[in-house]
């Protein structure tokens, strides 16, 4: 095959295409370094990325064939690899958002192919009319953009930035594909093989954008997953102790603020014989059960973190320690309301309370420990019961 004639403009292209491709596997061979298996969304997320790079490089590839009078084939082949490139973007954009590529949507993606495929050939072969077919193939571009962008608007997760991004990637795609044609078809008038591939260009670098954004996108939900998992105890979903301890300053500002804010220790009675007699993971279904129970009780800003094996500590906004009795002897209705059903048994899960102030200026190691003796206390009492740290203690 012949290489294509020399000139700045085709060297300029031949290498921004390198470096495109040179950052778009670099954001690739970042998504693979990543620590953790990928779920079956990335692995296909994956797997369009790869099918991009191949897309985008056959489209380089056809577009050079021009060069030894293939011109019609190189025109539609061209044309069709570059709209194959804007659909995986739309289906990479569906698997972030965990969503199937049915086969009406590969109905759809096919019949679009075919209908472009003929209309270039038409105006190519018979009418060889640049000035329709150069909008006809763009208008076809941006129709899986304006679908990528209406699922990103219906999907959008509010101040997630990989949202953020990929909308902003479809904006400029969707600003830039119509408007680039006139300004080029106007300053490179009489150089139409010049005209034909600065459009290229700009229809590589709008599609690796696109994609490239895309990328970016992942690697943040990974990130994002990441930092939740560094957070989050994976038995129960709740908040672990190193959450609890990074965020315990803004509870301390908010008390200084003038908030009042408790804080309940709770711990699981005699969770050893259940899991004596039950086996271990009958006692872990009591503790996910038992968070489950917890949260459904809790509003959204309390927080809820395992403290300990079967030790809770909740945070209380907008409760003194006497305003939590209730709401904590309506959750011990709950529990008994609420058995677990493991196996052929019932189990019915019971837990003892202390809760204390959060005071300002006070160390919250201080407050928590002060929860701790109530709850020795409720646990002196004979369990299945709610204590108050005393005044005296707080100060
Ligand atoms: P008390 O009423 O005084 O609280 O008695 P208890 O049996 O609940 O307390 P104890 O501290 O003696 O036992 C706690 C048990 O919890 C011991 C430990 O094996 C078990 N445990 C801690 N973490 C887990 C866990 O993640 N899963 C399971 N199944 N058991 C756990
Ligand atoms: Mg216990
Ligand atoms: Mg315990």
């Amino acid at each position: 095959m012949a290489v294509p004639e020399g000139g700045s403009l085709q060297s300029s292209i031949l290498f921004s295409i390198l470096v495109l491709f040179i950052a778009t596997t670099a954001y690739l061979l970042f998504i693979r370094s990543l620590p953790g298996q990928p779920q079956s969304h990335q692995r296909r997320a994956l797997q369009l990325f790869s099918w991009f790079f191949l897309t985008e490089f056959l489209a380089y590839l056809v577009y050079c064939l021009r060069f030894i009078d293939m011109y019609l084939v190189s025109v539609v082949l061209n044309n069709l690899l570059y709209l194959c490139g804007v659909y995986l973007f739309y289906c990479g954009v569906r698997s972030r958002y965990q969503l199937d590529i049915s086969r009406k949507i590969l109905g759809f993606i096919c019949i679009h192919l075919l209908a472009l495929g003929v209309l270039l050939y038409w105006f190519t072969a018979i009418h060889n009319e640049i000035f329709i077919r150069l909008p006809l193939a763009l208008g076809s571009f941006c129709v899986p953009v304006l679908i990528t962008f209406s699922l990103i608007r219906q999907q959008q997760r509010p101040g997630n930035l990989g949202d953020r991004v990929l909308l902003l990637c479809t904006i400029v795609t969707l600003l830039l594909l119509p408007l680039l044609y006139p300004i080029f078809g106007y300053l490179l008038q009489p150089d139409q093989q010049g005209q034909l591939m600065v459009m290229t260009l700009v229809t590589l670098t709008l599609e690796t954008l696109c994609i490239g954004g895309l990328a970016i996108s992942y690697i943040y939900d990974l990130i994002d997953k990441l930092r939740s998992d560094a957070n989050t105890d994976k038995l129960t979903q709740s908040s672990n102790r190193r959450y609890f301890f990074k965020v315990a300053p803004q509870f301390q500002q908010r008390v200084a603020a003038g908030e009042q804010i408790s804080l309940v220790l709770l711990d699981i009675d005699h969770f050893k014989q259940l899991n004596d007699r039950y086996g271990h993971q009958a006692g872990d279904a009591v503790l996910r059960h038992f968070a489950t129970l917890l949260r459904q009780h809790l509003q959204s800003k309390d927080l809820i973190v395992r403290y300990g094996g079967e030790e809770f500590l909740l945070v209380l906004p907008g409760y003194t320690p006497a305003q939590t009795l209730p709401l904590l002897q309506q959750f011990q209705a709950r529990l008994r309301q609420s058995p677990l059903q493991y196996e052929s048994e019932e189990l019915i899960v019971r837990a003892s309370y202390g809760v204390a102030a959060l005071h300002a200026g006070q160390d919250i190691d201080h407050c928590v420990h002060r929860a701790d003796l109530a709850l020795y206390q409720a646990k002196a009492n004979g369990r299945d019961n709610v204590v108050l740290d005393s005044p005296a203690t707080a100060s």
